[in-house]
């Protein structure tokens, strides 16, 4: 077993310069929303952490959650994150396979018993026993229960983690189920998306080994900083949006002169994430900068909702939110199912606030 020394010395160990470091604590302070000068605290903080033991199981997912994660070059955020944990399992990066992987799980959760972080992708399927997919044997449903009972808190990665996903998706043959659905015990962080953003993942970490508690949460058990808004309201396109601007189809010259994509579908105004801010690829760009419409990707039942190529309700100036557009609009189908699972999963907030990062070291 790995002795889980301080992020300082793992970061001279790894030959990262203090300069790269103090760049990540800034653009980690910035990305937290903190205020301007808080960076000398977070490293100070942040040099002084000690690298949690992280156990990451994978159920029913297509890996693009840990192809987010690994899709940089280092150095950047994100392997400096990875430098400040100690990825004791994960069923893709692990070095380790057969009986040796599993015992490196269960070594890590009795040493670490009641202090490890819990980071789970894909959804968890209950039919049959939970027949359809095993681990080494076991069902998904198993494992998930067996590792919850020692985590300190648990990190539902992705979409298909925090609220079902694709194979919840109707006829969900598998019975799938959210990590939330059946684990209540433990404080649960939803990192939405299909896939999530890397620098979201990172910076949840950030936060969590920075003040010692889980971030502020949205009523969906999703970190306000990342999920407090819509991508509409920081899409560079919402001035075309405001001026009632939009490109009809994907090759007119509203499209080539870069309007608004709400007629084309657009799930922008009801989606909350954080691609318009953080992008994609390094933060070089995302999805609307691409051409194409949000589809929803962070939202519950992104998938059965569809209707990716069908515009919301009619655009009004002063109505982005959910909750407004509903309202005006009558809700339609993605707006009502969004709704309904907000007030489902709101007990997810109560237990989060006073979990210290005492607890995972001490
Ligand atoms: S509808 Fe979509 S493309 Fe238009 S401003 Fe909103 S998020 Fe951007
Ligand atoms: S723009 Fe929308 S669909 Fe695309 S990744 Fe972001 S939240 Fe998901």
């Amino acid at each position: 077993m790995k002795d889980h020394d301080t992020l300082e010395h793992r970061l001279t160990e790894q030959g990262i310069s203090r300069r790269a470091f103090l760049k990540f604590c800034a653009a980690m302070a910035s990305l937290m929303a903190l205020p301007p000068g808080s960076a000398t605290a977070v490293a100070a903080a942040l040099a002084q952490a000690k690298r949690p033991s992280v156990i990451w199981l994978s159920f029913q997912e297509c890996t693009g959650c840990t192809e987010s994660l690994t899709r940089s070059h280092s150095p950047t955020l994100e392997s400096l994150i990875f430098d400040m944990i100690s990825l004791d399992y994960h069923h893709t990066l692990q070095a380790a396979s057969g009986f040796a992987a599993e015992k490196s799980r269960d070594d890590a959760m009795k040493a670490y018993y009641g202090k490890y972080l819990l980071l789970v992708d894909g959804s968890i399927p209950t039919k049959d026993g939970g027949v359809y997919s095993t681990i080494a044997g076991r069902s998904n449903l198993d494992l998930l229960q067996e590792a919850a009972k020692g985590a300190a808190a648990i990190v539902a990665v992705g979409t298909c983690a925090a609220f079902g996903g694709i194979p919840m998706a109707k006829p969900n043959p598998t019975g799938a189920m959210a990590v939330s659905d059946l684990i209540k015990d433990k404080p649960i962080i939803n990192i939405s998306g299909c896939p999530p953003i890397p620098v979201v993942i990172t910076g949840v970490l950030a936060h969590y080994l920075t003040f010692g508690e889980l971030p502020a949460l949205d009523e969906l058990g999703r970190p306000k900083a990342f999920y407090g808004e819509t991508i509409h309201d920081r899409c560079y396109r919402r001035p075309f949006y405001d001026q009632g601007k939009f490109a009809k189809t994907f090759d007119d010259e509203g499209a080539r002169n870069g309007w608004c994509l709400y007629e084309l579908g657009c799930k922008g105004p009801t989606t909350h994430n954080a691609c318009a801010t953080t992008k994609w690829n390094g933060g070089t760009g995302f999805p609307i900068e691409a051409g194409h419409g949000c589809i929803g990707c962070s939202e519950p039942n992104f998938w059965d909702a569809g209707s990716f190529y069908t515009p919301l309700p009619a655009p009004t100036a002063e109505v982005t939110t959910v909750a407004g557009i509903a309202a005006v609009a009558g809700a339609g189908a993605a707006v009502a199912l969004s709704a309904l699972d907000r007030a489902k999963k709101k007990h997810m907030q109560q237990t989060h606030e006073k979990l210290t990062v005492k607890d995972l070291h001490d």
